[in-house]
């Protein structure tokens, strides 16, 4: 089965610009950028992450804000501030260079053993397993393991599994056909079980089972959430262009992100754009009502947000609130959901 996922991957494997490399420190920014997120968005992200923090010290003499401005429209940037905080790490305590000891590496700020195994079998060639939602997949068909994902007996049968697996040669490529076979032949919906260099060994097509496997984990539906943005802005075209107040920490959607002032709707709708800047310690004149309505469906809540517009905004700039140009706004942090909000209030492009 080993030889068979080696030699179907030399032949099929993608070329994607963080395997040409076996660089531990981009290694593991490509596998933080990969979580939860499509290759084909990873690509240019990756290219402009590296090109514009090359080596962890880079990386790690970078602010916040830098970073963030660099991930922003990725997502998940708990994962982003993880990073960093682990490369900051690697450069305190290991001189600036990831450490191949897997205990060391899996003591890091935002190193799970996903991330860990991926470090280890791909850029140091050490036989450590990882299980992502593709091996996971693949390897549940193959094994004909039917007891849900998530669940901790089905965890550790993945993990042994995809161990037993990497104890041969070239364990990173292993881990990465397996991944790559998952992406691209092993797929959720409709598997080509007819191109599988594995289908002799596997269980699911065996028994008839493709369709019913993995069992996936029961899923709770995202609870609805109404919000109130308010978009406070002070002067005009006319008067030296429009700027915008900005926000970081409380009262925002994403803490460690900048964004515009929010507040849940609980009861009277009128009264939360009013609550959004009290509590953001803005004065401003209020439009009477909603200039849009978004809808945005994060991974447990399903968000409807009623978009303010505020004019004449008047409050003190500080190290978390700030006014800024909309043209300056890709050198701060913002989430996708902010741009969203902003461009329904024209403020964006
Ligand atoms: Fe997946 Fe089909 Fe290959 Fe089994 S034979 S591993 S179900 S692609």
């Amino acid at each position: 089965m080993r030889q068979a996922l080696l030699g179907w991957y030399d032949r099929h494997r993608r070329d994607l610009p963080w395997r040409r490399t076996r660089d531990p420190y981009a290694v593991w920014v490509s596998e933080v950028m990969l979580q939860q997120t499509r290759v084909d968005t990873v690509v240019p992200y990756f290219e402009r992450f590296m090109a514009r923090f090359p080596t962890p010290r880079a990386l790690a003499e970078a602010d916040e804000d830098q970073v963030l401005a660099a991930w922003s429209g990725l997502g998940y940037y708990r994962r982003a501030r993880l990073l960093h905080a682990g490369v900051r790490e690697v450069v305190e305590r290991y001189g600036g260079r990831v450490p191949e000891d897997p205990a060391a590496r899996r003591a890091l700020p935002g190193v799970g053993a996903y991330t860990a195994g991926a470090i280890g079998s791909i850029a140091f060639g050490r036989p450590e397993p990882i299980v992502d939602g593709n091996v996971a997949r693949v390897l549940a068909r193959l094994r004909g393991i039917d007891t849900p994902l998530g669940r901790a007996v089905t965890e550790r049968r993945l993990w042994q599994e995809a161990g037993a697996l990497v104890e041969g040669p070239r364990p990173g490529e292993l881990n990465q056909a397996l991944m790559e076979l998952g992406a691209t032949v092993c797929t959720p919906a409709e598997p080509t079980c007819d191109r599988c260099p594995v289908a002799e060994h596997c269980e699911a097509l065996r028994t008839g089972r493709v369709s019913e496997l993995p069992v996936p984990k029961a899923r709770r539906a995202p609870t609805p959430v109404s919000l109130a943005a308010v978009v406070p802005t002070v002067g005009s075209a006319k008067n030296g262009g429009v700027r915008v107040w900005l926000l970081r920490g409380d009262g925002t959607l994403f803490g460690g992100l900048w964004g515009v002032p929010t507040c849940a709707i609980d009861g009277d709708p009128s009264a939360a754009p009013r609550a959004a800047l009290r509590q953001a310690g803005i004065a401003a004149r209020l439009s009477s009502d909603p200039v849009a309505r978004l809808e945005h469906v994060l991974s447990h809540r399903r968000l409807t947000i009623h978009v303010y517009r505020a004019t004449a905004a008047r409050a003190e700039a500080t190290a978390a609130r700030k006014l800024l140009r909309p043209a300056d706004l890709p050198t701060v942090g913002t989430s996708t959901l902010t741009r969203k909000i902003l461009k329904a209030a024209q403020l964006a492009p």
